[in-house]
């Protein structure tokens, strides 16, 4: 592009973008721009618009792309943890109603106690299932209960005397597997 010169002095002519108009470094002087600089500005403006909208088209379509992404794993987390047969919230209690809910929480027992209680809920399932119990006293096994459920699940046994003191554990089982679904560990502490 040629180079303008200042209609009244012959000066350097700048020219102003945003005014589309040229004017003098040295006099001020301001002046019309011919046709071929107006369309080369102009030109340059869209090419610049055009630039931005393909890269904020770009971002536009990495953002969906990782949205769509973080929902896809979330839905499968989703599916995943929906469909597994689980146990949680084993607790000790003292006493079950005549629903055989627990009516109070223990975190350990005192002797003399004639009840082990433990409860807890089956999660995911469709269908009435065995769940089993299987009590031990420091190591010795010392009762094995079932109870028929597809969500709360609770295993009571009783000793005409006392349990005695010690380390408890109990291992439940859904249906027929061969390694405990939860491990419950628990004390009878002597007074
Ligand atoms: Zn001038």
């Amino acid at each position: 592009m040629e180079e303008l010169k200042c209609i009244s002095c012959g000066g350097k002519v700048d020219i102003n973008e945003d005014l589309m108009i040229g004017v003098c470094e040295y006099c001020g002087t301001e002046q019309a721009l011919p046709e071929d600089v107006i369309e080369n500005i102009e030109y340059e403006y869209r090419q610049k618009n055009l630039h931005k909208a393909q890269k904020q088209a770009r971002l536009n379509k990495r953002s969906i792309f990782i949205a769509l992404l973080l929902i896809s794993i979330f839905i499968v987390i989703i599916c995943v943890h929906n469909s597994v047969v689980y146990i949680s919230t084993v607790r000790l209690a003292k006493n079950l109603d005549y629903n055989e809910r627990p009516t109070e929480y223990v975190t350990c027992y005192y002797t003399p106690v004639n009840e082990l209680i433990v409860t807890g809920y089956l999660n995911n399932v469709d269908e009435v299932g065995v769940v089993t119990f299987k009590w031990k006293h420091d190591g010795e096994n010392i009762a094995t209960t079932q109870y028929f459920s597809k969500s709360y699940i609770c295993s009571c046994i009783t000793n005409d005397k006392t349990w005695p003191e010690g380390n408890y554990t109990v291992e439940i089982y859904i249906g027929s597997s061969k390694k405990p679904d939860e491990v419950f560990k628990f004390t009878v502490l002597g007074y």
